[in-house]
């Protein structure tokens, strides 16, 4: 997946901005990319379209090149497809929380019971599981060597074959202890089957939970879009359970469940020990999947490229009259970080109307002086006022730069004005300016 997709990006790198044509290539390879790791077709159109609409309509991030901002957009939309929040277990203010686990056989429903029973008592919470597999009476077993293990009580009724009774039971003997959770286990089959949807039906009839959650393996891949569709359609779903990310899933199950039901995802299961879950977080899941969590937390840096601290400082300087070549440098440079200085200068307060023409002769204007600057002695920088005061030092700047006398003379000029404009600017805004410029 991260190998197509470092390609998409690679292919906005030197883009000035993102169009409907520089993208179109880049957006298939993202479809490429989700289709290898199994998210269902119909996700993957819907996806790619609104990377699409949100990639050409958006407002530039202050500081991100087009690459990085498809980057970001593709990974805000992955974590929106998987609920953007981590969604915690529902728990009842008072009395015992009731948990039906569903899904298909074999999907780790039984040991995802045992897990959550674990995951629950280490946050000092009591719970009592129901056995409610029929068919298979090692189902049983299973549950209650869980139990054993765990140290919870495991609710079962050999002589039944009544799963809505058997739960019903159950749920009254965890209420009559005063246990805070209930979880109860059920029997999955092979293949979507309306016996067993019936089944479900009249489980949650008979005890009302809190939570449904339908446990998917995550192996299922493009399968689990309509796993969970007919489940949800089914018994009405208030979550689900992602098991076996242990494996070699490609996790495109993940960005079926939330596009399909709506339903969060709540935990995820990652191996076959009691332990073995985790709590499920949208963000970490989208950073899994795209498996670049470098390239994330560089566009994060790139968003915090000015740097309060420094912007501070430099701040400071401006109001208190010192500001000098060197800062000026570093703005410059700063502000360069930030991408092309025409998209920063858009968003400098008071610049909106700058015409294309007169960002383009500010940014000349701009590399002149960085390359007038490089030519100037420590002293000249930090006292700009010694600059127009010496003819002889403007020549010598002027040679090494590459640059009229005349030229240097108006730097100077422009930037001693510069200084009086910033002050006045700072002072006006009562201090709270955020660092800009106009030279
Ligand atoms: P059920 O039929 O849905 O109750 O499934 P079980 O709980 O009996 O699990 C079926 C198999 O999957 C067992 O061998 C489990 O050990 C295994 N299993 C369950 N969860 C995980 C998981 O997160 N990772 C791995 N690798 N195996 C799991
Ligand atoms: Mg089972």
């Amino acid at each position: 997946l991260n190998q197509s997709l470092e390609k998409a990006w690679q292919k906005l790198k030197g883009e000035s901005a993102i169009n409907k044509e520089n993208v179109k290539e880049p957006l298939r390879d993202i479809r490429r990319a989700l289709l290898e790791a199994d998210v269902s077709l119909p996700v993957v159109r819907r996806f790619v379209k609104r990377v699409e609409e949100k990639a050409i309509g958006t407002d530039v991030t202050v500081g991100l090149k087009p690459d990085q901002q498809l980057v970001k957009v593709v990974s805000d939309e992955l974590i929106g497809l998987m609920g953007t929040e981590a969604s915690p277990l529902a728990e009842r203010g008072f009395g015992t929380t009731v948990v039906l686990m569903a899904g298909l056989q074999g999907v780790g429903k039984t040991t995802m019971c045992g897990k959550l029973a674990s995951y629950l008592q280490s946050q000092g919470k009591s719970v009592t599981m129901v056995a409610c597999d029929v068919y298979r009476p090692a189902a049983v077993d299973q549950l209650q060597t869980l139990g054993e293990r765990v140290g919870c009580p495991v609710f079962s009724l050999p002589d039944s074959k009544d799963p809505s009774d058997i739960a019903k039971q159950g749920v009254k003997a965890a209420r009559d202890a005063k246990a805070d959770y209930v979880i109860v286990d059920t029997a999955g089959r092979l293949a979507i089957d309306e016996d067993m949807m019936q089944e479900l039906r009249d489980v949650r009839k008979a005890v009302k939970p809190d939570e449904t959650l339908l446990v998917v393996d995550a192996m299922t891949g493009q399968e689990a879009a309509r796993v969970v569709q007919s489940f949800d359609e089914s018994v009405e779903l208030t979550g689900a359970i992602l098991t076996k990310l242990d494996g070699d899933s490609r996790g495109g199950a993940a960005l079926s469940v939330y596009e399909v039901s709506g339903k969060p995802i709540k935990f995820v299961g990652v191996g076959e020990k009691l332990t073995d879950l985790e709590q499920f977080y949208p963000d970490r899941m989208a950073g899994r999947i795209l498996g670049m969590g470098d390239v994330l937390t560089l566009v994060e840096r790139t968003e915090a490229a000015v740097e309060e601290k420094d912007a501070e400082r430099l701040m400071k300087r401006m109001m208190s009259n010192e500001f000098d070549f060197n800062d000026f440098l570093e703005q410059s440079k700063m502000m360069a970080g930030l991408g092309s200085m025409s998209s920063v200068m858009k968003m400098l307060p008071g610049m909106s109307g700058i015409t294309n023409d007169q960002m383009r002769e500010t940014e000349k204007n701009l590399k002149r002086f960085e390359a007038m600057i490089a030519s100037m002695t420590e002293a000249e920088r930090t006292s700009p006022d010694v600059l127009v005061r010496s003819p002889s030092r403007r020549a010598r700047i002027a040679r090494g730069s590459g640059h009229t006398e005349n030229e240097v003379s108006a730097m100077v000029a422009t930037f001693g004005g510069m200084r009086k404009r910033m002050r006045s600017l700072v002072n006006m805004m009562g201090g709270n300016a955020s660092a800009g410029m106009t030279p």
